[in-house]
């Protein structure tokens, strides 16, 4: 079975075609969508289904999109849904840390999680799946692989950063291997 995956971001395609080895899962083709898909919702899971609704809306075919958001609880949950943008339009990762940390200057809640919302649309039908890791917080960057975040967040039940992590130990964890596996289990049982 041929699914369509709403993301450009080949790391993200290439880990789940290896979880999923009996469907083709495909990329966005640029052709048909040259411009980002629009994310103007005010959560995670607005976000997700603005996303798979207009790649079905155009393609017509079973399709899935992923929102992901970093909550800290002593600033309300933020900054969520915006945490690309955290910082401002540039999207800058640096920008984004040194504002969060900024902001949790000398505050002793550092609870935070990562949430991942995956839709899919599946002949039609529409489906969520929600992945979580909770962690904390440092007050310093640590570690140099992964991306976002990851220099300043520390996974429950862990002393190390998920930038001091690999990919492999990191997706086991994740937010998003959870939501992943999630996604993985729904689609195997149709088989
Ligand atoms: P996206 O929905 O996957 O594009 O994620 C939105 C933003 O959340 C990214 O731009 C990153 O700033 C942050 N983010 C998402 N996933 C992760 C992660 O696994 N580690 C660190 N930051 C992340």
């Amino acid at each position: 079975m041929k699914i369509i995956f709403a993301s450009q971001n080949p790391n993200k395609i290439t880990e789940i075609r290896a979880k999923l080895p009996d469907f083709t899962i495909e990329g966005l083709d640029p052709k048909v969508f040259p411009n980002e898909l629009l994310e103007t919702g005010d959560t995670l899971e607005d976000n997700a289904l603005q996303k798979v609704r207009q790649v079905f809306e155009k393609t017509q075919a079973s399709c899935f999109a992923d929102d992901t958001g970093l909550e800290v609880d002593a600033l309300d949950g933020k900054p969520g849904v915006y945490s690309a943008r955290y910082a401002g339009e540039q999207r800058s990762s640096e920008d984004n840390m040194q504002l969060l940390l900024t902001n949790l200057d000398g505050e002793d809640n550092r609870k935070a999680r990562f949430r991942t919302v995956i839709a899919l649309i599946l002949e039609g039908n529409e489906y969520t799946f929600e992945g979580i890791c909770n962690g904390r917080i440092t007050t310093q960057k640590s570690g140099a692989e992964g991306f976002g975040y990851d220099p300043i967040f520390v996974p429950e039940g862990e002393e190390r950063t998920f930038a001091e992590m690999s990919m492999d130990e990191k997706s086991i964890i994740s937010h998003r291997g959870r939501a992943v596996d999630m996604l993985v289990n729904f689609l195997k049982e149709l088989k």
